[in-house]
This record gives C-alpha cells, structure tokens and sequence, in this order.
C-alpha cells in the first residue's frame, strides 16, 4: 500500500530517475513527467510493471494535468548540462519559467508540496568561497550559460512567490555537480567526458589550465539529502553537495588512475564564463537535514566507470 502521490518532473533523466526510484522505495506512487528531450526511457525501464509508478510524456511548458491527489511535486525538469543547455537556450528558459509556472500551479491546484531543483549554478562565477546559501551570487545574464543560470534564479525567485503569495509549501534544493550510473557519457560534462575519454584510450581534454576546482557529490548521497529536504520544514535554499574539492587537473589524473587508462592529458581553451571555483557550503544541511556525504569520490568513480563500461558493451 502506497503512503503519498509524489510527481516528479523529469523524472526520465540522470537525477530525476534516482529519484523516483527512492520515492518508490520510501513507498510513494510516482508520476514521472517527461518530454524525453534530454532523458531517456531507459532510465526509468526498470520501473515498467511496477503498479506504483506511471510515466507521462508531457512538456511541462504546457498545462500540467494530472487526476486525483497528489502531496508532492518535485521540479527537475530541465536540459543540465552545457552541452545540452546550450543547444536548447530558448527551450532551458522556457521549462525554468513557464515550466516552473506550471508545476507550482499544479502544488496550488492540489495544495501539495513543492521542491525545486535549482542548482550552484544560481552563484555563478563566485567571489565568495565555499558558496553559503546566503551568497547571491555573481551571473553573467547575456552569457551564453545565462540562459539556464537566470532560468533557475528565476525559478527560485518564483517559487518562493508561490510560498508568500500563495502560502504554498516549497523547498529549493541548489544542487552541486553529481556524477553516478544513468549520466550520458556524451553530456559533455568534465565526468563522464574523462570517464569516457579514458576508457577508449584517447586524449582527455581539459579545460584551461585545469586550475579551475569542482566537487563532485555521489548521486546516492545527493537524493538522500534531497529526500531529508522534502521532509524537513525548510523553505529558504539548501545547497546539496560535497564539499571535497578539487581540481580539474588532478581529477583527470585521478579518472586515468582509478580506469588504468594511458590516455594522455591535453588542455583546451576555457569556455565563456566558467566558473573559476565551486565547493559548497554544507553546514546549513548538516545542521537542519543532519545530513552529509559518506560516499568517497574513488568509491563513487568505480561504480560510475563500472556503469559506463556496461553500457559500451550494451
Ligand atoms: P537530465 O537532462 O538527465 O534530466 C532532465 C530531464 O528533464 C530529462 O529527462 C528531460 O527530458 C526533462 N525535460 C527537459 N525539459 C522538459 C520539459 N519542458 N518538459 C518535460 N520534461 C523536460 O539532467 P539531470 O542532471 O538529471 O538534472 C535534473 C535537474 O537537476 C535539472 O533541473 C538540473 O538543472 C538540476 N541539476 C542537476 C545537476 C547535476 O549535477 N546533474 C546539478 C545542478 C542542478
């Protein structure tokens, strides 16, 4: 017997699959609403036959129309990665605005609770270091990244007009770079990019120097804090990472030892307003989610490269 009806946009992509399998797990019925432009149903396959879970194609640009009670929504619909981002702009501004517009107008609908997934993006190239919640960040809006940078600050800024306005219940989590089984090796992220680059044996290219930092966070670590937000209290942003920073360079060095590759690093140039850092702050998830990371990135690398290593067989 199912507890609560969770719908979840964009639950045919990377984290949004994994999400619906934890709902799934914590014994809710799932809608996972997708348009498939940049997820697949192959992620969510595994679920077919499970009475508990329906999928609806659906651009959620569009009037989201959903039957019966629903208690929660999760909003992850949105092309992520550059790649994808900045070949759909006008599509990435869209499901950040109208797409936002209509999934809050479903938590209104059926007085449900919401979440966003906003991401560390919203801080841009930061000059602050760790990113706290409380940073506002530092966006470039006519960039070429604007385009899904100021999609989810808009989307945040709307959210929490939805939760004054009209007193419904909303959680934003800024997500910080994840890696886990169910990315595309091909969605030009530095991950998968390395993982696969490696694994073939050719050039992994880096960009810049490689001085530039990231934290990678495990996707099982990320959608348990996600699922700790969805059940606290908290409206204002929780950043959901991992603070174990490092740098581009040395996570390269780090994907050809982990893969055993003799692939060679070589350097590119930087792409327009890259962020120069990112790690972030987790104490306010630490203190009101009691919630960190425990999966290491060597741990996390290994089940990763053992999933794109499956799929090249596939
Ligand atoms: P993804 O591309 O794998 O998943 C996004 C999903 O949204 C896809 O299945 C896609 O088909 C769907 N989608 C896009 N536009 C849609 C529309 N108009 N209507 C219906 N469905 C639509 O990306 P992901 O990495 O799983 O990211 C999921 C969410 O998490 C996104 O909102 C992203 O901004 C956020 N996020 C991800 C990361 C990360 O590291 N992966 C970091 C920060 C934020």
């Amino acid at each position: 017997m199912y507890s609560s009806t969770a719908v979840v946009t964009g639950g045919a992509g990377f984290l949004g699959s994994h999400l619906c399998d934890k709902l799934l797990e914590k014994n809710f019925k799932v809608i996972c609403v997708d348009n498939l432009s940049t997820g697949n149903t192959d992620n969510i396959s595994h679920l077919s036959g499970n009475d508990n879970f329906s999928f609806i194609k659906h651009d959620v640009t569009n009037y989201i129309f959903i039957p019966g009670e629903v208690d929660y929504i999760l909003h992850f619909a949105s092309p992520a990665s550059p790649i994808d981002y900045l070949k759909l702009p006008i599509q990435t501004l869209k499901v950040g605005s109208l797409g936002t517009h209509k999934a809050l107008g479903l938590a209104k609908e059926k007085k449900a609770t919401f979440l966003l997934a906003s991401t560390s993006e919203v801080y841009g190239d930061p000059k602050i270091h760790p990113q706290s919640e409380d940073y506002w960040g530092n966006v470039n809006p006519i960039g070429p990244r604007g385009v899904y940078d100021e999609a989810k600050r808009f989307a945040e800024a709307l959210t929490m007009a939805y939760h004054r306005y009209h007193g419904i219940d909303t959680r934003i989590v800024r997500i910080f770079n994840t890696y886990g089984p169910r990315m595309r090796p091909d969605d030009g992220r530095a991950l998968p990019t390395f993982i696969g680059q490696a694994l073939k044996g050719e050039d992994i290219t880096v960009f810049g120097d490689g001085s530039q930092t990231r934290s990678f966070c495990y996707v099982s670590d990320l959608i348990d804090g996600i699922y700790k937000l969805l059940m606290s209290k908290e409206t204002d942003p929780v950043n959901i990472g991992n603070p174990d920073e490092i740098t581009v360079k040395e996570f390269a060095d780090e994907v050809i030892q982990v893969t055993g590759s003799k692939s060679k690093i070589v350097f590119e140039q930087l792409p327009i307003d890259d962020p120069k850092v990112r790690q972030p702050s987790i104490e306010k998830a630490r203190k009101i989610l009691g919630w960190e990371p425990i999966v290491d990135r060597k741990k996390g690398l290994e089940k990763t490269i053992k999933y794109f290593v499956g799929l090249s067989k596939s």
